[in-house]
């Protein structure tokens, strides 16, 4: 079970859920929250408290760069929560990762989060490019093909360096080579993804758009109506449309995948398929021509 955004820590009932949730521990094989740890204090004695039944707890903590950076993004002194939750983790010797979405402003401080990430001794440091949200349309930042491209290249390279660097017992995973090309959403284990209102959706990526309209074909129904198994036929009956759909376009040109190293072609295919986004220009510089 992982907890996505927004920022999940904020859910007002939080705490419930979690305790909730420890109900069901048997039946997990990890539980994860993505978060960018602006309220980690107020939720860590549940968390430490849902850790004593269910160990495996990991959490994901997103950074944009320096703290110039990612105050930018998310708010004045909203670095200092996230390295004091990360300093938290630390003493609790709770876990985690640190994850970095690139765009136009923050691709050049890729070191910057690598270093964070081998001071804090975090599992795991992994890079990859912005969905184009409205928002990141907005400010103009979102990477092209070619940036995106480059941008990766750069941070395998940094990897080499960071990796002559450690030693073993120091050892994180680094990487930078994030392939949504074709990802575990459509593989042969489908997680599936609930929203907020409590429906089941094609996956978390397509959740809850700015600006979307009645018409989403992504949503399988909602848990109000139907059952869980139900639902879970309907999301393999749409995967499997959506695999043979997808087949035709690559073998008719109207999506092209340059290469296992170039990742956003899928999520972004699946966006335009799904009727989330209308941005021509960037599916086309994606090779994407449905
Ligand atoms: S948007 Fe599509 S490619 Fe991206 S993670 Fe979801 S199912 Fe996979």
């Amino acid at each position: 079970v992982g907890f996505t955004g927004g920022e999940p820590t904020l859910h007002p009932e939080f705490e419930k859920i979690l305790i909730g949730l420890a109900k069901y521990r048997k039946r997990l094989s990890v539980f994860q929250i993505i978060t960018n740890g602006i309220n980690f204090k107020n939720i860590l004695p549940v968390l430490l408290w849902f850790r004593k039944r269910f160990p495996r707890v990991r959490i994901h903590f997103s950074v944009d760069g320096t703290k110039a950076g990612h105050d930018r993004i998310r708010g004045k002194n909203t670095y200092d929560k996230t390295i004091e939750a990360m300093t938290l983790c630390r003493k609790r010797k709770i876990d985690f990762a640190i994850q970095m979405v690139l765009h136009r402003h923050n691709e050049q401080e890729i070191e910057d989060v690598m270093d964070l990430a081998l001071n804090f001794k975090a599992k795991l440091c992994k890079v990859y490019p912005a969905l184009p949200t409205p928002a990141l349309l907005e400010e103009d930042i979102v990477l092209s093909f070619k940036e995106a491209e480059e941008a990766l290249s750069r941070a395998s390279r940094s990897i080499e360096r960071f990796i002559e660097k450690q030693n073993e017992s120091s050892r994180i995973d680094l990487l930078a080579k994030y392939v949504y090309a074709y990802c575990a959403w459509l593989g042969s284990i489908t997680p599936i993804n609930i929203n907020y209102k409590g429906e089941v959706t094609f996956c978390s990526n397509l959740s809850n758009f700015v600006g979307e309209t009645e018409d989403r074909p992504d949503v399988l129904g909602s848990l109000r109506e139907a059952s869980v198994i139900s639902l879970c036929e309907r999301h393999i009956n749409l995967v499997a449309t959506f695999t043979k759909d997808r087949l035709k376009n690559i073998q008719s040109k109207k999506l092209i995948l340059p290469g296992y190293e170039t990742c956003l072609v899928g999520c972004l295919y699946c966006m335009r398929y799904f009727k989330k986004f209308n941005h021509t220009k960037i599916c086309e510089d994606y090779g994407i021509f449905i």
